[in-house]
């Protein structure tokens, strides 16, 4: 299958699409609602969006995904007056959050309604509905006149997808066309709550943190246990995409956490850096330039022989984010054998983080 590559010649990330751009966005909204795929970005990740309602085309996605078709995908609206006819109901507290979150990055897990087929709910009873702020996104969801089942735009078990060279790099010759809409802001994907039981649940942190939700609901959100640490045998996550090893880079990832702050992360780094070099293992390092600072002040640390990718900053951790899954691709292309990655503390987007972090690691932690 040939895969079109669309280029928009401004990346509107906060004005409204050009004419030109507008052209292009018609062909790949056509390409949708005939049942084609087309990957476009988000404010998010790359989305790569098929026609919700049509079970061939959610079937489609998991075959160029390579997804286990048990993994529901998340469904996108560009108008609030279409998540009516997707859900049974609209719980009080999902009106709340749509009221404050919405268009942005937050999904919500419903009841679904009749409308909405088992092929793109994973099938589940359940419906994750999401309303992007990106404009491109908004833009051709609206032009293709349905709602668009998008997963992350990356074959399964690989990182989401934040450029639409990544999505080039993932799925040539697997899907229709490929929106290049320039780097994706937030780097990490949305908030998943589920609202369809009686207590509204976080499911996947991301930039709509749990902080930002307690303050709007005004109670204290339980976490599915999957967020935290690896599930127990038998113990299914309610995101049954939560299961699966994500974002794992090729090479063994190690994660390491200052218990309080990052005091000591630079010197466990070091260590772990040194040890594999002396056993013939190629180590890469993943961390902020504070902490490679911090490195360069140590004798056991020897920037020669080390491949070093830098993530955003230990003050600016949207920068992190917005790098992270980059960087694990671009670590992919390297040589490393082993990779020593700086953790950061989980409050505010820092769970979003290390939520991602921890599962590069497949939960391999070193606490200092
Ligand atoms: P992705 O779009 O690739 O980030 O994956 C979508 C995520 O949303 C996966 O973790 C899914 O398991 C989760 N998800 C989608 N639909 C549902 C649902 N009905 N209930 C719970 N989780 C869902
Ligand atoms: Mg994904």
């Amino acid at each position: 299958m040939e895969t079109v590559i669309y280029r928009l010649d401004d990346y509107c990330l906060t004005d409204a699409v050009s004419e030109a751009d507008r052209e292009k966005l018609k062909k790949a909204a056509s390409i949708l609602a005939e049942g084609g795929l087309v990957a476009f970005p988000t404010e998010t990740v790359y989305g790569l969006g098929g026609n919700a309602l049509n079970p061939e085309s959610s079937r489609h996605i998991y075959a160029a995904k390579g997804r286990p078709s048990d993994n529901p995908l998340i469904v996108h609206i560009a108008d609030i007056k279409d998540l009516k006819s997707l859900v049974s109901d609209i719980p009080e507290a999902a009106q709340r959050l749509a009221d404050r979150f919405w268009p942005g990055p937050m999904t919500m897990v419903f009841r679904k309604s009749g409308l909405v087929p088992k092929e793109t709910t994973g099938g589940l009873d359940t419906i994750a509905v999401r309303f992007p702020v990106h404009p491109v996104a908004m833009e051709l969801i609206r032009l293709s006149g349905v709602p668009i089942a998008a997963p992350s735009a990356n074959l399964s078990g690989r990182p989401s997808t934040t450029t639409a060279e990544h999505c080039i790099e993932d799925l040539t010759g697997r899907i229709d066309a490929i929106v290049d809409g320039g780097s994706a802001e937030i780097g990490v994907e949305s908030t998943i709550i589920d609202v369809s039981g009686p207590i509204p649940q976080l499911l996947r942190p991301g930039a709509v943190t749990k902080e930002m939700i307690e303050e709007t609901l005004g109670i204290t959100l339980p976490e599915d246990a999957a967020i935290r640490g690896p599930l127990a045998p038998g113990v299914r996550p309610k995101a049954p995409g939560m299961k699966y090893r994500h974002y794992a880079p090729k090479a063994p990832l190690q994660l390491i956490v200052g218990r309080d702050g990052y005091s000591g992360v630079a010197k466990a780094a070091a260590e772990l850096l040194l040890n594999k070099a002396e056993a013939g293992i190629k180590p890469a390092l993943l961390c902020t330039p504070e902490c490679l600072e911090e490195l360069k002040t140590l004798d056991s640390f020897s920037e020669k022989d080390i491949i070093i990718r830098l993530a955003g900053s230990r003050a600016d951790r949207q920068q992190t984010a917005h790098d992270l899954f980059e960087m694990l691709r671009e670590l992919d292309e390297t040589e490393a054998e082993f990779i020593v990655a700086e953790g950061c503390p989980e409050d505010q987007l820092g769970q979003a983080i290390m939520n991602r972090l921890k599962k590069a690691a497949a939960w391999q932690i070193m606490y200092v």
